[in-house]
């Protein structure tokens, strides 16, 4: 059985107030609720220390939405893998699209994060996705395999089995515009082939999440997938109530 995971990105949103209400009301709905999926949240850097107190002993787990591609020094502005795990982090976002689209990341850069991330303990949640342009000419195949093969392919197994990946077409992220279960049980099943093909049975045990205007009135047809193990939630994780009804959807 895969782990099913309902991740919240908040990405440049909620002041530390208004994050910790945020937290406060997903853990009293989750009380109430008790969903299946694990839950993490992904806030904003500066709110990781006050919310890593918030969630200890929740069972909810602490991601960033980033991390520095080195270890320590003089990378001024940057946050590392070592200090995010000695705040709590369970887990690191990386790779999300509108890193890769609006600060230059890089599979060169990602193969470095996703090694640091490793070795400090963190598990990487590795964001992959064509943009619309690629899926038109019908490229969004080989767009992914080749994000895939570019950071993945040089860890040993051992390291791969602990990634999670979060397939995120761009084209659906924040417009509304959602993936048909169709679409996205047909390239899950497609990246697991990949992931197949170089590490063999491990890629049965790799959760692979969706991403794009995921909201509680198409989660439960996507989650539905065989080979869609949970979601990468932006816009609706910002509500608590939308959150939490994404995470009982399976
Ligand atoms: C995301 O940015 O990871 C995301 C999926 O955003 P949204 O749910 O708002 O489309």
């Amino acid at each position: 059985m895969r782990k099913k995971i309902v991740a919240g990105n908040w990405k440049m949103n909620t002041t530390i107030s208004e994050g910790e209400l945020l937290v406060n009301q997903i853990l009293t709905l989750k009380k109430e609720s008790q969903p299946e999926a694990e839950l993490i949240v992904a806030p904003p850097f500066t709110h990781l220390a006050t919310i890593s107190k918030l969630l200890q002993g929740s069972g909810v787990a602490l991601s960033s939405q980033n991390c520095a591609d080195e270890l320590s020094g003089a990378y001024t502005g940057e946050v590392s893998a070592s200090m995010l795990n000695a705040v709590g982090c369970e887990y690191v976002i990386l790779g999300h699209s509108e890193r890769r689209e609006y600060y230059g990341e890089t599979s060169a850069k990602l193969v470095k994060k996703v090694k640091l991330s490793l070795a400090n303990n963190l598990t990487p949640i590795f964001c992959i996705g064509e943009k619309l342009e690629e899926r038109e000419a019908n490229k969004h195949f080989e767009v992914v395999e080749e994000q895939i093969k570019e950071v993945l392919f040089g860890l040993d197994p051992e390291d791969f089995a602990k990634i999670v990946i979060a397939y995120e077409p761009v084209w659906a992220i924040g417009t509304g515009k959602t993936a048909t279960s169709a679409q996205a049980q047909e390239i899950h099943k497609y990246i697991r082939e990949v992931l197949a093909g170089k590490f063999g049975e491990l890629a049965q045990n790799t959760p692979i999440l969706y991403g794009g205007s995921c909201k509680p009135s198409n989660a439960a047809e996507i989650f539905a997938q065989p080979d869609v193990d949970g979601g990468l939630i932006g816009g609706a994780s910002l509500v608590a109530a939308d959150f939490i009804a994404i995470a009982k959807a399976f």
